[in-house]
């Protein structure tokens, strides 16, 4: 049963520390009536305080309600209330009934501006209290601290802030996805062109070398690069050969590749031969 209770109140503290901004030490401002109440019963208001709202408290009580106190006279009651901070309420020298006072120094604006936790046993206070969202209320139920459940007012808050986020994050993940979408569409886009394209060249240049004389000769000022292109892969297919026939004979190599040289050479007065030239020469002693 406690367990289940301490749970509860876990989850509801989570609501004021999500949607209603409480930072721990909460800052929980106590009435006289509760103070007297839990003096009067040896009760750890403090200890009970922080077991109830799961974290660490800081107790504050505001000068009107300490002036109920005072005339009280009850000297072990009002040290007892001495310990906890003062909370001006600007009432002094016109001091006003504990629950008006209270009630003033938390809602400000229609809102519990300095988020206070309300520890009171005031039922009225309690009452005009659950109107405004965002303000937890503790009262003593006999001998048990209790934490009210989320007022009405504070549900819709906290509702309409948990759609909020809801809507925001569908929207975001949309967007995102969106995002994705075109970044995906566009990363697959090139894969495609590259792929087939590739591919493409290599067949269509095999097929060229057939007819590459008469290809490059006509098409020479049109595509110098490919004219290149073809020459190197053309070279690399006579490096293949030409390691695979090094068993037999390097003099016949040496003549293809001269050979070869002279055949570029001769494609080469379209395009460009000096870059061609050197790079058969270096290639010569590597497969060597
Ligand atoms: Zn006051």
């Amino acid at each position: 049963m406690r367990q289940k209770r301490a749970k509860a109140y876990r989850k509801q503290m989570l609501v004021y520390t999500h949607t209603f901004k409480f930072r721990s030490p909460y800052q929980v401002l106590i009435d006289d009536t509760l103070i007297t109440k839990c003096h009067s019963q040896s009760f750890d208001l403090v200890k009970g305080l922080t077991r109830t709202l799961q974290d660490e408290v800081k107790p504050m009580i505001t000068q009107c309600c300490m002036q109920v106190l005072y005339e009280t006279k009850n000297q072990d009651l009002i040290e007892y209330a001495k310990g906890f901070e003062r909370r001006r309420c600007g009432h002094f020298g016109d001091i006003k009934p504990s629950h008006e006072c209270m009630k003033s120094v938390v809602i400000i604006d229609g809102e519990n501006k300095h988020r206070y936790v309300v520890a009171t046993d005031n039922e009225r206070l309690r009452f005009s209290l659950r109107k405004t969202p965002g303000i937890p209320i503790v009262y003593m139920n006999r001998a048990v601290m209790v934490m009210e459940s989320l007022s009405k007012a504070s549900e819709v808050v906290s509702v309409e802030k948990e759609k909020g986020k809801l809507s925001a994050g569908l929207n975001d993940s949309g967007k995102s996805k969106d995002t994705k979408k075109e970044g995906e569409a566009g990363a697959a886009a090139p894969k495609k062109r590259k792929g087939p394209s590739e591919p493409n060249p290599l067949s269509v240049k095999k097929k060229k070398k057939v007819a590459k004389t008469d290809g490059t000769n006509k098409d020479e000022e049109e595509n110098k690069e490919e004219g290149e292109k073809k020459k190197s892969r053309k070279r690399k297919h006579k490096k293949a050969t030409s390691t695979a026939e090094t068993a037999e004979t390097s003099e016949q190599i040496t003549e293809e590749s001269t050979s070869n040289t002279a055949a570029d050479v001769d494609v080469d007065e379209s395009a460009i031969s000096t870059d061609a030239a050197p790079a058969v020469e270096k290639d010569e002693p590597s497969s060597e």
